[in-house]
Order: C-alpha cells, then sequence, then structure tokens
C-alpha cells in the first residue's frame, strides 16, 4: 500500500517537472513560427527559379549544372533589379561598393531571396549595402595569415595541422567575408608550381596529420584538378584524413553532383565544413547535397558567423542548428566576427554569442550546439567562449551552476595514484 502511494508521489513530482519543462520551450516554439525556414519556404524559391529561368532564356537542365551557375553569377544592377527590388538609392550603392568590394551572386542563391524585403537575410548575405564604405576602418588581415605562411599557400597555426589555400573563386561573394583580402578583383586558382610546394611541405613534415583545403571556395575548383590534390595528400602516409572547407552547399548546391561524389569516394577518410549561417539557407536543395555527400560517408559539419541582423538572436541560433541536422550537418563552430573592412556592420558584441550558447546547453540537443569561437589576434588561434558554469571552488568542493541557473555544490576530490589505489604498488 504504502509503495502504492510512493509510486503516486513519485509519478506527480515527475509530471510537474515535465510541465516545468514545457514552459521553458514555448516561447522558443512561439518564436519559431516567424523564423523563416528554407525548408518551408519551396514555393516561394519555385517563383523566383522560374523567374530568373526566363530572364537567362534558360531552362530547368541548366539550373541543375553548377557551370551554369557560376557562368552566369550575377554582377550587375541590371540584372540585379530584374531579380530583386532596387531603389535609386541602393543602387547608387552598390555602384560604389563595387569599386572597392567585388560581388556576384549564382543564380541559385538569388532565388532565395524575398524580392520586396530589405532586411532579408539572404539579401544582406549577397548584395552590398552603403554600409560596406560609410566606414573604412577594419582590419585587412586580422587572423594575420600573412604571417603564418612558411611556404606556397599554407597557413600553419597549430602543429599537427595545416590549410592549403587552393583558389580565390567562391559561387557568391559573402558580404561579411573574413578573407575578403584574399578575393581581389578576378578569379585565380593558385598555380600548380604553388599547390605543389604546399604539398611538398606537407610531405617533408611529418607532424602533419591533418589538412584543411580550402580558399575561396576549393569546389569552385573542376573536379579533375582537385582530384590532382587528393590523391597527392592520399598519397602522404602521416595526413590521416583531409577536411574541405566548401560554401557551395549553400551557394550553389548544384556543384554536389554525381560526379564530385564519386571522385571524393575514393580518398577517404574525408570530411566537409560548411557554411550556413541562417534557417533560410537550409533549402531542399541544400538538403539534397548534403544527404548526397553523407550517403557518400561524408561527416558534414557548420561553422557559422555570428552576424548582427542575421543570426544574432538566441532563437534564430538554436532554429539553425536544428534545421541544420535535419539535414544531416553537424554544428561544429559559430565564429566570433572579426573587424575585416567593409564588414563592421556585421559585428556583434561576445554578449550577443555567450547569450546565444547560454540558452542552447540544456534546451536542446547536445548535438545541436557548436563550439563558440574567438579568433585570438594575430593568428594565435581559435579561443573558446562558454557562459560560466563553473562559479567558484574551495578545497575539496566547486560550486557549479547548472542550464537553469542552479547554483549547486559539488564535491570534489584529489586524483588517487592509481596504481596505489588498485595495490599493485
Ligand atoms: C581553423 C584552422 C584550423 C582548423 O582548426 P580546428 O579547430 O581543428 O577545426 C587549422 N589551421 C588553421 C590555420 C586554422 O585557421
Ligand atoms: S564563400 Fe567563404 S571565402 Fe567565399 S566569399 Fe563567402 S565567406 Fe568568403
Amino acid at each position: 500500500m504504502t509503495e502504492n502511494r510512493e509510486l503516486c508521489k513519485k509519478r506527480e513530482i515527475s509530471l510537474e517537472r515535465a510541465d516545468e519543462l514545457k514552459s521553458k520551450i514555448t516561447d522558443y516554439l512561439e518564436a519559431r513560427e516567424n523564423i523563416p525556414k528554407g525548408l518551408f519556404m519551396d514555393d516561394q524559391f519555385k517563383k523566383s527559379k522560374q523567374k530568373i529561368l526566363q530572364l537567362f532564356g534558360a531552362s530547368e537542365e541548366d539550373w541543375k549544372d553548377y557551370k551554369w551557375h557560376l557562368k552566369n553569377r550575377i554582377k550587375d544592377i541590371e540584372t540585379l533589379e530584374k531579380i530583386i527590388n532596387l531603389t535609386d538609392r541602393d543602387k547608387k550603392h552598390i555602384r560604389e561598393v563595387s569599386k572597392k568590394h567585388r560581388w556576384a551572386i549564382s543564380p541559385y542563391y538569388a532565388s532565395l531571396i524575398n524580392p520586396n524585403d530589405i532586411y532579408d537575410p539572404i539579401r544582406l548575405l549577397s548584395v552590398p549595402t552603403g554600409a560596406e564604405i560609410v566606414e573604412i576602418c577594419g582590419e585587412r588581415d586580422p587572423m594575420s595569415e600573412e604571417y603564418t605562411n612558411p611556404t606556397g599557400s599554407i597557413t600553419r597555426r597549430y602543429p599537427d595541422r595545416l590549410i592549403i589555400n587552393v583558389t580565390n573563386e567562391c559561387a557568391m561573394y559573402c558580404r561579411h567575408c573574413q578573407r575578403r583580402r584574399n578575393i581581389g578583383n578576378k578569379d585565380e586558382h593558385r598555380p600548380t608550381q604553388i599547390i605543389q610546394q604546399s604539398i611538398d611541405y606537407i610531405r617533408d613534415n611529418p607532424e602533419i596529420r591533418d589538412v584543411l583545403i580550402t580558399g575561396g571556395d576549393p569546389l569552385s575548383l573542376p573536379t579533375n584538378r582537385l582530384e590532382f590534390i587528393l590523391k597527392q595528400l592520399k598519397s602522404i602516409p602521416h595526413v590521416e584524413y583531409v577536411r574541405i572547407g566548401s560554401r557551395t552547399l549553400v551557394t550553389l548546391p548544384q556543384r554536389i553532383n554525381d560526379e564530385l561524389v564519386d571522385m571524393l569516394k575514393k580518398y577517404h577518410p574525408i570530411y566537409i565544413n560548411t557554411h550556413f549561417n541562417h534557417p533560410q539557407e537550409v533549402t531542399r536543395e541544400a538538403k539534397e547535397a548534403c544527404e548526397k555527400l553523407a550517403n557518400a560517408g561524408i561527416p558534414l559539419g557548420n561553422q557559422a558567423v555570428l552576424l548582427n541582423g542575421i543570426n544574432n538572436h538566441k532563437y534564430v541560433m538554436r532554429c539553425l542548428n536544428h534545421e541544420l541536422l535535419k539535414i544531416r550537418v553537424r554544428p561544429y563552430y559559430i565564429f566570433h566576427s572579426k573587424h575585416v573592412e567593409g564588414t563592421k556592420h556585421f559585428n556583434t558584441s561576445i554578449d550577443d554569442g555567450i547569450e546565444i550558447m547560454e540558452y542552447l546547453r540544456g534546451y536542446t540537443s547536445g548535438m545541436a550546439i557548436p563550439t563558440y569561437i574567438v579568433n585570438a589576434p594575430k593568428g594565435q588561434g581559435k579561443t573558446p567562449i562558454l557562459p560560466q558554469y563553473l562559479i567558484s571552488r574551495g578545497k575539496d568542493y566547486i560550486m557549479i551552476r547548472t542550464w537553469e541557473g542552479k547554483i549547486i555544490k559539488y564535491e570534489n576530490h584529489e586524483t588517487k595514484d592509481f596504481k596505489e589505489l588498485i595495490g599493485y604498488n
């Protein structure tokens, strides 16, 4: 009888707790309704796509061909204003920005813009605004990559891994790009000789076990050129795996075609990290591209940049991470944005990032929680920033704070000699 009453009591407490937990997610669920999510906007995107195809006199087949998109990147006002609404002021700004910073938008990415919304995140990420030229301070090379380049087109900042930069071309030139100085005015794949020097450096330095191929966007290289690089890296015994950093999954998912995937599969282990910043970028076509890669055994990660007016909101970031997991992409990093010339309007306070992290842990799956990173000045490395969970410590305890803000004492013991403990000494 008492046992039964005990059981009832436990059930009662559990139900109360469940109600309390439910109340902790209602405001997110309400907010989520109003966050544009690409997977639910197919009708709008299809309409824009039809308009663009008509404008270019192109076919559905062309749309599926990434080379068509690259060849037809939108880079003049006359074409752009037929796709989205531009005021005279907008056009004047674009003209002025063009003198200083390059812009180009893949027809696919342009089809994701809501033509009538000047605050549309896709538009802000791709169409130049006057903010890029109002102030000219900001650094060219905030990570001092130019001082960490031992040879070829390598950036080496860590003991066991490095970056090879293979091109400066991208499917779309992001307005927030932190590597703007590389983008320049024309597309240039790195000459074979520079690539060769980089690969030789890796071959000569056996502690390098992890190589990141980056750009620009390495998937703007023709498949056979990329294969030339992968094949050589694969032949170096101490290179344990290769990572490719590409934004084409977001800006040109058509690039992920069977030819590319069949080639990549030959060079496992391969990892790809991409760069989604907003749930509106997570579209049906992006999902198809990610599925192709995941099905070929390539794990996918996401490196978002924390951007003012785009994703510096706890619920937008939570929603983004959920949309990513749905398309088999694991959130990896959120980068704090640096003061790069022409991108200052996108910079946020570190507080925004810490608040985002605060409202991830506990509220959602650990799988949906990336690491928030500040890049230490002068290329001194990625540094994680977290809300404070360790509040204080004494001789044999620590005070911790839970995700709900409860402060709890937790006993702490020193680590004893293991061999002594099991009695073999
Ligand atoms: C970001 C970066 C890496 C990779 O860092 P991980 O934390 O391992 O993802 C490697 N080299 C350089 C120069 C980098 O900037
Ligand atoms: S894809 Fe990457 S390198 Fe290219 S413009 Fe965008 S942020 Fe810069």
